[in-house]
């Protein structure tokens, strides 16, 4: 494992930190090290590796490549996001309170109240953008703030340094769900958060091939609780999905930049066609948190979605009708996605309940690759005129 030079750029550590060439073969890549178990020197003296749920080379230098891009001195990877959030929660005990963004992603909402709650936690789902809100909600024994940022499908941006005050004042730890920005975009502990979750699956990963988590901190006191879960509940990844997320680190800044680009681009032509009522996209001028994003993010990201002037049965026809868009849920692969929310992601939610937060049935969510945009951009011109809506 590499001690990256100190003021390295994330371009040239998303490519090395973490990484050494094999001493024994001069093999530039970390290979992917198939092991369970360690041949030991004599008993409990071990060179570093004794058992693979506890440790792993392959996974070690993803583990110190990501905590270098977050800026944290600590990585934790895990065996999907669900296993990173899970184990952020395994640090809480009975009794204790949790705040949490009211539109956290549905598994995460799903693992508070259908697997938490009948552990003794409680939870207080509040518009995590008001942050008077945020400190009404919290109690003597709230332990943990848990916020995404930008939020999903609304695209809502949730001020960290805001929370981080919050958070303090409470003695209570954040965590910022860093998953839709990356740390290329955005990077949670410098504005005060304690642990910043991710999952690997989206643009870390970046090519749709592989289900991962990580969490980073700064806290050695932090990252030793999380380590001691880790292994102690054992949720920890191979070392081909290791090597495959690794692979993919070292093009999220080439990547992140055109996925911004072509996102920016296709806002700003769905702005202009008559069947979009409303698109969500924190880098057009008219989002109502754009300042906020500028400040807290060094670009808006890959992610959008549209308000279409549409049904719910003609938004499902426009999302059915793409070639180039797959018709598919999760984010952050190289190709583009859509979805419908209120039909698939967002489809447990009650209709009244989408209703009240913001939710209709003509929202679309679109996951923007990097394919050519006049590609993208004729794909979905077909796609309404297929649905007749315009
Ligand atoms: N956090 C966010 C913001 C997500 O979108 C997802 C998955 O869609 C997760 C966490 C869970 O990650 P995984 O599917 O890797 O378990």
């Amino acid at each position: 494992m590499s001690e990256e030079p100190d003021g390295e750029r994330i371009e040239t550590r998303a490519i090395h930190a973490g990484q050494v060439p094999d001493e024994a073969t001069g093999a530039l890549m970390t290979p992917i090290y198939a092991n369970s178990t360690y041949e030991q020197d004599a008993p409990g003296e071990h060179r570093g590796y004794e058992y693979s749920r506890t440790g792993n080379p392959t996974r070690s230098d993803l583990e110190a490549n990501l905590a270098s891009l977050e800026g944290g001195s600590y990585g934790r990877a895990f065996a999907s996001g669900m296993g990173s959030i899970n184990t952020v929660l395994n640090l809480l005990s009975a009794g204790d309170h949790v705040v949490a963004s009211d539109d956290v992603y549905g598994g995460t909402h799903r693992l508070f109240t259908q697997v938490y709650e009948e552990y003794d936690l409680s939870f207080s789902f509040v518009d995590t953008t008001d942050s008077e809100a945020v400190r009404d909600a919290v109690r003597p024994e709230t332990e943990l703030l848990w916020v995404e940022t930008p939020t999903n499908p609304l695209l809502r941006i949730v001020d960290i340094a805001a929370m981080a005050e919050v958070a303090d004042a409470a003695e209570a730890l954040l965590a910022v769900d860093n998953t839709f920005a990356t740390p290329y975009l955005q990077r949670p502990l410098e504005h005060g958060a304690d642990v910043v979750s991710h999952s690997l699956t989206k643009y870390l990963g970046g090519h749709s091939d592989v289900v991962g988590g990580a969490l980073v901190t700064d806290d050695e006191d932090l990252d030793e609780r999380i380590g001691f879960h880790q292994n102690a509940v054992g949720a920890t990844p191979g070392p081909f999905d290791c090597f495959l997320v690794l692979r993919g680190t070292k093009t999220l800044p080439v990547r992140m930049e055109r996925h911004c680009e072509n996102a920016r681009r296709l806002a700003a032509w769905l702005a202009e066609q008559p069947a979009v009522e409303r698109v969500y996209y924190p880098g057009l001028e008219s989002h109502p948190q754009h300042d906020l994003a500028a400040r807290q993010m060094d670009d808006f990201g890959g992610m959008l979605s549209v308000e279409l002037d549409a049904t719910l049965s003609e938004a499902s026809t426009v999302v059915s009708e793409t070639d180039v868009f797959m018709l598919a849920e999760s984010l952050g692969g190289v190709e583009s996605l859509i979805e419908q929310p209120a039909a698939m992601t967002h489809a447990a939610i009650p209709p009244e309940e989408r209703e009240a937060i913001g939710l209709s049935d003509g929202l679309v969510r679109i996951s923007v690759g990097i394919e050519h945009v006049a590609d993208l951009e004729r794909d979905l011109q077909s796609a309404f005129a297929a649905a007749g809506l315009q």
